[in-house]
Order: structure tokens, then sequence, then C-alpha cells
């Protein structure tokens, strides 16, 4: 494609000179997207894991309406409007226990920048000085924006270009499945990290048992209670990165539940608004909170996005989450995982290193990207979305894909590495 690199339209993560001209969606059902060309393919990836309940649900897209026909948003700043506490109120009824009030923001990395700040907010209203830096794991990815890019993997993440001007952050080892320290090493490790440093941290951050674009890899859930008891040990509050994991994404409504240990601040996004808008939560506990009263505006918390608690996001995040519950999604993310696991974790091929599957995620890890040289096209060819990124492909579709859709993803991967 000559003209790519002359494109008004700037893609994301893409080098634009010679750039292949992306696929043109022009309408999307369920699990599936049309094309302009009258293609139709099955969406193995739900948009980045967002669309839970694939495209263009009936009753999301039906209080989308009505809420634009009221209004579409109202500012949070000295105005408020039921969607934004009714969704408030429901996230704290869902959410891990100790979870009491929800700050809202526009995209699940400003959600995690707003969880930085909170708490580095928290220890100075507290009198606390000097806690300024964050504990973070090996293999992160907490999102773009910069300051939550200091907390991405040092080595591997994507992020390594801005290095001179990020904050240096501490980082230790999660106990992977795959390959990784062994629980007691891992705790361990992160011991003696708490140990040498609490007094400086402001926080450990953590995506809960799943990484998710750092490579879908997941680790001992019992990870976290040791986490949990040495953060309270040495009084470092926890931060739950959910953006990825929350909303059924690893069999549980929330990852945290794996483990039943809550944090004290967690963030919500991707799959909260089902696609629809960008829109995340950041839950925090009563004693993160109430370090924030007093009685000037010096130790209120210093944040308010333009769109925060945005009203029509506001009104597809209820919908969704009463959709939810009652068509028993965890039932089908169940389902899901089952075919994943029957299907899916038995390919062998040379260049196979590992698959995994974990809720309504499965993965195949080759030894080389250069195995997936093609592989988006082939899939396409075969009626599907994929996109590989790295050494990994991963399925992470929409919750109401049907088992054949599903078979075809898993198909579509079999003929890959038999060919
Ligand atoms: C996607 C993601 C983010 C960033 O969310 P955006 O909405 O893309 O800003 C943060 N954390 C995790 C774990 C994610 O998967």
């Amino acid at each position: 494609m000559p003209d790519s690199e002359r494109s008004t339209l700037w893609y994301p993560y893409a080098q634009m000179r010679g750039l292949e001209e992306p696929l043109e969606v022009v309408a999307a059902k369920g699990s599936t997207l049309t094309l302009a060309d009258g293609r139709m393919l099955v969406d193995a990836i739900a948009s980045w894991w967002c669309v839970i309940h694939g495209y263009n649900h009936p009753e999301l897209s039906a209080v989308v309406h009505a809420q634009i026909d009221a209004f579409a948003h109202v500012m949070l700043g000295g105005l408020t409007h039921a969607p934004a506490k009714r969704l408030a109120d429901k996230l704290v009824e869902i959410a891990p226990d100790g979870l009491a009030h929800v700050f809202f923001a526009d995209s699940g990395s400003v959600g995690m920048e707003v969880a930085m700040k909170m708490a580095l907010q928290f220890h100075r209203n507290r009198g606390v000085a000097g806690r300024t830096r964050f504990l973070s794991l090996v293999g992160a990815y907490h999102g773009d924006t910069s300051g939550v890019m200091s907390l991405g993997d040092p080595i591997d993440g994507m992020h390594h270009l801005f290095r001179g001007y990020l904050p240096a952050q501490l980082f230790v080892r999660p106990p992977l499945r795959s390959a990784g320290p062994s629980l007691d090493e891992a705790v361990r490790e992160l011991r003696s990290a708490l140990q040498a440093h609490h007094a400086c941290l402001a926080a450990m951050v953590l995506e809960p048992v799943m990484q998710g674009a750092g490579g879908f890899r997941v680790y001992e859930p019992d990870y976290l209670r040791e986490v949990r008891v040495l953060c309270d040990r040495y009084d470092v509050p926890l931060i739950f990165d959910e953006v990825a994991t929350g909303f059924g994404r690893t069999g549980k409504l929330f990852a945290a539940e794996h483990a039943q240990v809550s944090p004290d601040i967690m963030v919500l996004g991707k799959g909260l608004t089902a696609g629809y808008f960008g829109m995340s939560a950041t839950l925090a506990s009563e004693r993160i909170y109430d370090a924030f009263l007093g009685e000037g505006p010096d130790t209120a918390f210093m944040h308010g996005p333009t769109f925060m608690g945005h009203a029509t996001a506001a009104v597809v995040a209820l919908k969704s989450i009463e959709v939810f519950r009652r068509d028993r999604y965890l039932d089908r993310i169940a389902g899901i995982e089952a075919q994943l696991r029957r299907d899916l974790l038995p390919l062998e091929a040379p260049g196979i290193v590992a698959t995994r599957v974990f809720g309504a995620v499965g993965v195949v890890e080759v030894d080389s990207p250069a195995r997936y040289a093609g592989l988006q096209r082939f899939a396409v060819d075969r009626g599907v979305w994929l996109r590989p990124f790295g050494r990994v492909v991963y399925t992470a579709p929409p919750y109401v894909i049907t088992s054949d859709e599903l078979g075809r993803v898993i198909g579509t991967l079999a003929e890959w590495f038999r060919r």
C-alpha cells in the first residue's frame, strides 16, 4: 500500500510506512464483524477483549438511545446525575469486600493513573513523606499514559523507549505457572523488596492472577494472599488492575475472587461498558477514602476528567452488569473455558512452546514471532479475526460466542499449525 504513510488516520502500535490498509468494518452484530467488501469474520478477541456481550446488543443499545435523548452527559463538577450515582452503588455492591467509593475516569490507563495519584496523596494526606515509588510485577502491563508506563515490564514492556523520562519503579517476579519462580521463591523476593524499600513505596500494583497484554500469563492465586499479608505488614497499599481481568474474563466476576483477597484500590475498564464507550472506575476502601476527608481543599483528591462518570457510558455499564447476571454469563464463560481446554489446550506442533487456557482466554505461545507471520491473513481467509502479538496468539472472545464460532477459531489455529 504505497499511500499508507500519507494516511490522515494514525493507527496504534503500527509503522505507518508500508502499512497494509486495515480491514474496514461496516457493521457488527454478536461475535460477527461485517467488512466493507461483504466478508464476515468471527471476532476472536472482542476488540481488545472489551466487547463482552458481542456487538450491537439490543438491550445495551436501547439504553444508550434512551439516555442520549435525555442527555448524553453532564459534568460531575458541581452537578450530578442518577446514572453515575447508580453505577457507583452497583460497583460497590458487586466488588470485593471493603471497596466502598468509586472515582470514574475515561480509560483503563487513566483509571490506573487515578489509582497511582490516590496512593501518593493518601500518604501525603497522612503526613507521611517520601512514599513516591511503586512496586510492580515483571511482565506487567498497566496502560500507555506516562505514569502507568513506568509500571510496565522494564525489559520486555513496550515502553522501554521512554526509559530516561519515566520514574524507575521496583519490580518483583510473580510465580508464573508457565516459567517463573516457585511460590516460595516469589514470596521471598517480595518480602525482601518490601523490607528494603517499604519506606519509599506508595503502593504495590498488580494484575491479579492473569497478566494480560504482557503475554496472557497466569500465576498462582495463593501469591495474592501472601501479597496481601506482606503489604499489610509494611503498610503498603495494594492496587489491583482488573481492567483486563474484570467482568468474568478469568472465570470469576473479578480475578481477586480466585484468592478471596480484597485490594485497597481496584481499577476497572475494558468490559465495564461492554465496548460501547471509554470508561474506567477506580474503587477505593474506606481507609484510603478517609485520608482525603478534612476541612479544606488541601486534602481533597485533585483529579477530574471532563468525561468523568459519563452518563451514557454509565447506563450501558449498569445494563451490562444486569444482563451479565441475568443471562448467567459465568456459566457461559465456563462453557467457553471447557471448549478451549478440550480443543485448544492439546494443540501440539513444531514451534509451540505452551498453550494456556484460563477462563474465557486461550493462548498459544510459540518460540519465535516469525511462526505467526501471515497468520492474520490466513485466519481472515477462514472467516476469523485474530491479532497475534510477539510470540503469542490468543482468543478472548465475546461471551456470547457460540460453540460453532469458537470451534471455527480453534480449528483455524489448528489448521495453521498443521499446514
Ligand atoms: C488495556 C489495559 C489497560 C489500559 O486500558 P486503556 O483503556 O487501553 O487505557 C490497563 N491495564 C490493563 C491490565 C489492561 O489490560
